[in-house]
């Protein structure tokens, strides 16, 4: 009896040492698999956190390409320098704060310095062959000056597009021989001045210039050197009329130009004043230096007529006139026909 008492014991005892080991290993490992869940649970939590960061960077960027494509789109929508730098100012404030933000012209030295040493910031905006301005801007604080530098450089291509319309505009109304305006462009400037006089009531004169046995330059000379010339002929002329004269070439070697707020007397005086320097000059063309003159034809806004074609068709007649008189004269359509 005694010893089954004692196999019981000793049976117990190892069954609760087996127990007992089991359950150890059973927890360590439970605890084993815990840390592993902890350790993949902070790997993901890593893993989150960079992508939350990247988000963040991606979102930054579509912010940006968008800012940067809506500015694009406003700043586009004209041609005129003016409005777009209006419309840059506006979209800038709407994503950089700043207090004051001018366009200067990049040679004017003194006053890009001076806006320097007010504590201005600079970009100096550049397009393909030129310096388009300087973007002086105060106010922007440290960390938005990079946002700035890339909204100044969109600012700039819109600037360069502005710019290119301009010169192509210029050079559509522009003589490519001459450097003087186109017949149509001067003909448009007439219609305009004549209802601005019409308008103020006031004068406006139209004087036709013909180059006097031009034919013979070419016969003497060959053709580039009579194309010379003509440009020297077209400098002349404009060094002896206002900046608000319009000047262009009708055709050939006949030149025209619109004398705004010009009545009679002033419009003889212009003329006789194109007629004598032209005279007067010795003109250079390559290696050839000669003589040339003109004759002048004069019509008046309203004397000699209301319309532009009257008054083409009298300066053309007064001309004629001139050439006949014996050239190098000035004719006025009016001095025949009181
Ligand atoms: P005038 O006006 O005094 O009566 O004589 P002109 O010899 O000037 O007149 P005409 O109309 O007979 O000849 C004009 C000449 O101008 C003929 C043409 O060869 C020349 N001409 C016209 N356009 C150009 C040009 O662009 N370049 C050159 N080199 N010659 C031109
Ligand atoms: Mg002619
Ligand atoms: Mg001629």
């Amino acid at each position: 009896m005694i010893f089954i008492t004692i196999g019981l014991i000793i049976f117990t005892l190892v069954a609760i040492f087996v127990v007992k080991r089991t359950i150890a290993i059973l927890i360590r490992q439970e605890i084993h698999a815990v840390g592993v869940i902890q350790d993949q649970q902070k790997e993901f939590l890593d893993i989150k956190k960079s992508l939350d960061l990247e988000q963040k960077v991606l979102e930054e960027q579509v912010s940006q390409i968008f800012t940067l494509y809506n500015l694009t789109r406003e700043m586009t929508r004209t041609f005129s320098e003016n409005k777009t730098f209006q419309t840059f100012k506006t979209k800038l404030s709407e994503s950089v704060s700043f207090d004051d933000c001018l366009l200067l012209d990049p040679l004017a030295q003194r006053e890009i310095e001076e806006k320097q040493s007010q504590g201005y910031l600079l970009w100096t905006l550049t397009g393909q062959r030129r310096a388009l301005g300087v973007l002086a801007v105060s106010g922007v604080a440290d960390d938005q000056q990079a946002k700035m530098t890339i909204l100044a450089n969109q600012f700039a291509l819109a600037l360069r597009r502005v710019r290119l319309y301009q010169d192509i505009e210029q050079l559509a109304i522009t003589d490519s021989l001459t450097e003087v305006h186109t017949r149509r462009h001067v003909m448009e400037r007439l219609e305009e001045e004549r209802s601005r006089a019409q308008l103020h009531k006031t004068n406006m004169s139209f004087l036709m210039i013909d180059i006097d046995f031009f034919k013979n330059f070419n016969d003497q000379y060959g053709h580039l050197t009579g194309d010379q010339i003509l440009r020297e002929i077209s400098l002349i002329i404009k060094a002896n009329i206002r900046e608000i004269d319009i000047i262009g070439r009708y055709g050939g070697e006949e030149f025209c130009v619109v004398l705004p707020d010009t009545d009679y007397e002033a419009a003889v005086y212009v003329a006789e004043r194109i007629r004598a320097a032209v005279e007067a000059a010795t003109i250079k063309a390559y290696d050839t230096m000669t003589k040339a003159t003109v004759s002048i034809g004069i019509a008046v806004y309203t004397q000699d007529g209301k319309e532009i074609n009257e008054l083409i068709d009298k300066a053309d007649w007064a001309l004629y006139r001139a050439k006949k008189e014996g050239r190098n004269r000035v004719c006025a359509f009016g001095v025949y026909h009181k």
